[in-house]
């Protein structure tokens, strides 16, 4: 392993909550690979500064994946960090899910996690040092409606993170999860001021009374992923503003006797 600084390799790295993560690490000193589907976007991302590669990143692609990764080792002599990030989901009930949008949603949400850990948990298993934070979802835990895939993706990583805690604890490589809440990403603003999301009942149903911002998630994915967290894998940190651990009618009510 290089003496250099530690290296990170953030998938969908380009925006919300992957490059929120990104700044994290660059704030504690780390070395950031940026990996995205949108090329552009990532390369954009260099103009941040020098601990900083953009690189096209299709973690539906195996080819892909592994080129990231080996391009990774090939410059910088070591991957400390993997933060699986990428996800996209698709809206429709599960009566006529359609099978295309299904496939692709596993494709990426499940099936590319499980692509990008396979290609550098080989390389951590070899050097016996690593870690990984895997981005799962409250939709992991609960019903979510009109978006099966999303919420069975999501669902599988914890399983798949467990699993390989368990298989990589003796051998220097830990594996955590970070399950967010509603998020106001760019993309999620958007949605809001277009009409298509509905701040309100969401706001209400969670405790904290508003949305998370991407840098509360990203805290949580730096610390996973660094040596404060060294005896902690196979966990879940879900970063929802007590959303999961209400039964539904959150705030509405609460007692307030002030
Ligand atoms: P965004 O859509 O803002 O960012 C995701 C990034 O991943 C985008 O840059 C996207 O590129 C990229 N991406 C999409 N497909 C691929 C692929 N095949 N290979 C590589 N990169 C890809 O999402 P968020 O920041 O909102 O979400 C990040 C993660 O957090 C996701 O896993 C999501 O499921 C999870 N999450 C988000 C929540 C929220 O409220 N925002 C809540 C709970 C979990 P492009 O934009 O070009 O498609």
């Amino acid at each position: 392993m290089s003496d250099g600084p530690r290296v990170a390799l953030v998938t969908g790295g380009a925006r919300g909550i992957g490059w929120a993560t990104c700044e994290e690490l660059l704030a504690d000193g780390w070395h950031v690979v940026v990996g995205d589907i949108d090329e552009a976007a990532a390369q954009a991302r260099e103009e941040q500064g020098h601990s900083v590669d953009g690189m096209g990143l299709d973690v539906t692609s195996e080819q892909s994946v592994e080129a990231v990764v080996r391009s990774t080792i090939d410059r910088h002599g070591r991957l400390d960090v993997l933060v699986n990030n990428a996800g996209v989901t698709h809206l429709a009930p599960i009566e006529s899910f359609p099978h295309d949008a299904w496939t692709r949603v596993l494709e990426t949400d499940l099936h590319g996690v499980l692509r990008c850990m396979q290609a550098a948990g080989r390389h951590m298993l070899s050097v016996g040092h690593g870690s990984i934070v895997n981005i799962t979802s409250i939709a992991a835990q609960r019903g979510c409606p009109g978006r099966a895939a999303y919420a069975a993706s999501k669902a599988a990583v914890v399983s798949l993170t467990q699993t390989a805690a368990i298989e990589w604890a003796r051998r220097g490589v830990r594996v955590n999860a970070v399950g967010p809440g509603y998020v106001e990403t760019d993309l999620v603003r958007q949605l809001i001021d277009d009409g298509q999301v509905d701040r309100d009942p969401i706001v209400a149903r969670t405790p904290l009374g508003r949305l998370a911002l991407p840098a509360e998630i990203a805290r949580a994915v730096r610390f996973l992923a660094s040596d404060a967290a060294s005896y902690i894998t196979g966990q879940v940190l879900y970063v929802d503003g007590g959303f999961l651990a209400d039964y539904g009618v959150a705030s509405s009510v609460v007692p307030d006797d002030r």
